[in-house]
């Protein structure tokens, strides 16, 4: 499954990619196929973007086993497991991967990437990244190459807006906000996504008040109420027994919140401390 879903808000690099470079991004997905031995390609993108599932189809057109779905925009739809279940009906079990359900996931990125890798012999050296938001002069998609500043970014883009309060990398779902514009771009880094004030809230979290509107929220179902209790009292074993590693980060549960509570920021930190855990345990 070639993953073109991009359902983040205010993030368009994989959108322009698809429509700009859809031949690159079939052979990296074609490359993929056969260095895997699959025989059937779907590429998965939201209904947003029709100008995108028409340069993919016309792109797919020549690959045999190719096909492009059209999908609902529902957000999280591009996070992997989601993915697999809208696309095939498959569940990946809890703590288990893609190929246990017989499917591999890669981005559009990725197999342009991998397109340039094997046809041109680029390595990723560069990467579109969003830089968007009310707090930029100028949003646009940047071709940036990795190690390019977050600050040299900003300035490509006519700089900031003066009252521009927040500058999160990634979307505004699942990023994480800078402490300075110092930040590189990575081979990850999606986009930036500067915000003005008044835009962006800065909140302590409250105590839980056990309303359940983050268990509806979860696309995991999850019990995000009792994972963030775990976490903020450090109970890291009790939050994996929860399957806390099973969480995408998709920040739903963060969304419904009335309490604010910084539920994806508990999650991180409760997984990076189980990572730590079986490591030490061997
Ligand atoms: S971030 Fe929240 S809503 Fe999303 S998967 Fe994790 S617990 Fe569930
Ligand atoms: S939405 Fe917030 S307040 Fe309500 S149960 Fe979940 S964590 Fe608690």
């Amino acid at each position: 499954m070639i993953n073109g879903a991009e359902c983040e808000p205010y993030l368009t690099a994989d959108h322009r990619l698809m429509v700009e470079r859809s031949d690159g991004i079939l052979d990296g997905a074609a490359l993929f196929a056969r260095a895997i031995g699959v025989s059937r390609v779907i590429v998965a993108i939201e209904t947003n973007k029709p100008d995108a599932i028409e340069a993919m189809r016309r792109a797919a057109s020549p690959h045999e086993g190719f096909s492009v779905e059209a999908l609902d925009v529902i957000y999280p739809q591009g996070a992997e497991k989601q993915l697999i279940f809208a696309l095939s009906g498959r569940r990946v079990p809890a703590g288990g991967l893609p190929m246990d359900v017989g499917v591999l996931v890669q981005n559009v990125g990725t197999c342009l990437a991998a397109h340039e890798a094997v046809r041109r012999n680029i390595p990723l050296i560069r990467r579109v990244v969003t830089v968007t938001g009310s707090g930029v002069r100028r949003p646009k998609n940047v071709l940036a190459r990795i190690g390019t500043t977050f600050e040299d970014l900003v300035a490509f883009c006519g700089g900031l807006e003066e009252d521009t309060a927040k500058c999160i990398s990634g979307g505004p779902m699942m990023g994480v906000a800078q402490y300075s514009l110092g930040a590189p771009v990575t081979k990850g880094t999606s986009g930036l996504v500067l915000l003005r004030r008044g835009e962006a809230g800065q909140f302590a979290g409250d105590p839980c008040i056990r309303c359940a509107r983050c268990v509806e929220a979860c696309p995991m179902r999850l019990n995000p109420s009792a994972l963030s209790i775990f976490a903020e009292r450090m109970r890291f074993e009790d939050a994996a027994a929860f399957n806390v590693m099973d969480c995408i980060e998709c920040g739903c549960c963060a969304y419904v919140c009335p309490s604010r509570r910084p539920m994806v920021h508990h999650f991180r930190r409760a997984k990076a401390e189980i990572r730590k855990m079986q490591k030490k345990a061997g």
